[in-house]
């Protein structure tokens, strides 16, 4: 805290799996005594560089821009890239912690990092993004390779910055090669990866709510976040018989009491994949609830899922949830639960997953994207789906073995924290003092 004083969200990060791995941490003096905390807590290498770029009324324009580097201990570093003018080194620092945790979790060997910028694609034309794309990349490429550092989309990142970043980096070093998960189709990318995240999270929804007989169909859900994953989210709930009800975006939230169907949501995909249009829209269109700067907790549903960003799910909300009759919420976003709301939920008793778990199908498929880069092959939707479910499952699995506690109550927070720590700190012990 000392060291940190101005970085809330990654001292929350860093509390909260503190807290939960203490108890395993205490049986392996091995570790204390080679600081092995610290080592952990403090990331490998920070990289901070300035974007400088051209919008289109020929104005120079700068941005921050930043690569964290976390742990490379069990493989390459590896997650995704965040723009959005929130981004700060406290928000990318949480993000590459908890991704090395995830990766750890996902069985395959990837380490950990998270990067981006304060630049936010909103309101941006096509031009400028890729102009500031290339700006960035000019910068970056210093730094990732296949076997070095592959980064990904995160918030502000999709297919369309993936795209251009790849372009420049080839241009930069006259090599083709998988530097960048989350590629196009026709240039590497792999099959799922867009639908990884939001599919994954709704296979672990569905392990959860096997622990306790209920079945997803007919649940109706809260889904927060109108971008990636919540889009592929609200797919794999429909596919699975359930009824979602709501999305949001920065502005808010939508309640559709019909439920969201197959058409609206390609309407979802329409509006913002191609035209980058606000979520209200939709309810100008079908004449539902649309509810100005508010998030969608308070309305009354089975499930939840916050899609959206860090923190969205206060404690009041949590209580709301509860109050309401809600039986489980799995994190498609990246820490969007703050501790007081997780302890509404944990107190409840209530089904509830933290986002390293239920949200890492997005890293791992980006994984199975390297494999395919790697052997130069592409495999099916099938294949890659399959994978997927196994990945999830395993991954719940490890949070059964390590987070059941004494009364049977599945602590999915300290499952996830342990099995994620001790891969990776067996790992460090082995490399040693480095
Ligand atoms: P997108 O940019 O595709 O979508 C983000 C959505 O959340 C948009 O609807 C956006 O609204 C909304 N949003 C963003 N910031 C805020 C905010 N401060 N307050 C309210 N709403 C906000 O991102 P993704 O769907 O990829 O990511 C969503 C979450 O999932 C993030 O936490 C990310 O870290 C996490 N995640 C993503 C993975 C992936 O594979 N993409 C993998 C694992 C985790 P608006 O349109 O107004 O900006």
């Amino acid at each position: 805290r000392s060291r940190f004083p101005n970085e809330p969200e990654y001292i929350q990060a860093v509390s909260q799996v503190l807290a939960t791995i203490e108890e395993e941490y205490n049986k392996h003096p091995e570790f204390e005594k080679s600081n092995l905390i610290e080592r952990l807590c403090i990331p490998d290498r920070l990289i901070e560089f300035r974007v400088t770029w051209v919008d289109d009324k020929g104005n120079v324009q700068t941005n921050m821009g930043y690569r964290i580097q976390h742990n490379n201990v069990i493989g390459p570093y590896k997650g995704g890239l965040r723009f959005h003018r929130s981004v700060n080194l406290s928000i990318l620092k949480f993000l590459a912690f908890e991704q090395t945790f995830k990766n750890s979790l996902t069985t395959l060997p990837m380490g950990g990092a998270k990067g981006g910028s304060d630049f936010s694609p909103r309101g941006k034309s096509n031009a400028e993004v890729m102009r500031f794309c290339q700006a960035f990349m000019n910068e970056l490429y210093r730094h990732i390779g296949p076997d070095e550092d592959v980064p990904a989309g995160d918030i502000g990142v999709g297919g369309r910055e993936v795209g251009y970043l790849f372009g420049q980096y080839k241009k930069l070093t006259h090599q083709f090669v998988g530097i960048l998960t989350g590629k196009g189709q026709e240039f590497g990318g792999s099959l799922i990866r867009p639908e990884a995240t939001g599919y994954g999270n709704v296979y672990f929804l569905e392990n959860m709510l096997k622990t306790r007989n209920i079945d997803l169909k007919g649940k109706t859900v809260l889904v927060s976040g109108a971008g990636n994953v919540a889009q592929y989210t609200i797919e794999k709930l429909l596919q699975l018989g359930a009824k979602p009800l709501t999305c949001s975006d920065s502005d808010g939230y939508i309640y559709d009491p019909d439920g969201i169907d197959e058409e609206k949501l390609a309407y979802i995909m329409e509006l913002k994949n191609v035209e980058r249009g606000r979520i209200r829209e939709y309810a100008e269109k079908y004449g539902v609830k649309y509810v100005e700067g508010a998030k969608p907790w308070f309305e009354k549903a089975d499930i939840a899922t916050p899609c959206a960003t860090q923190n969205e799910i206060n404690e009041e909300a949590a209580k709301a949830l509860v109050a309401n009759g809600v039986i489980a919420v799995t994190e498609g976003a990246n820490m969007p639960t703050t501790p007081e709301a997780t302890k509404v939920f944990q107190d409840a008793k209530i089904l509830y997953c933290p986002g390293k778990a239920s949200n890492a199908g997005g890293v791992a498929v980006s994984g199975l994207e390297m494999s395919q880069n790697s052997e130069r092959l592409k495999w099916s939707r099938e294949e890659v789906d399959n994978k997927l479910r196994n990945i999830m499952d395993d991954i719940h699995a490890n949070c059964v073995k390590y987070g059941t506690e004494a009364d049977g109550y599945i602590n999915y927070v300290k499952g996830a924290n342990v099995a994620g720590f001790l891969k990776v700190a067996k790992a460090m012990m082995a490399q040693g003092i480095v």
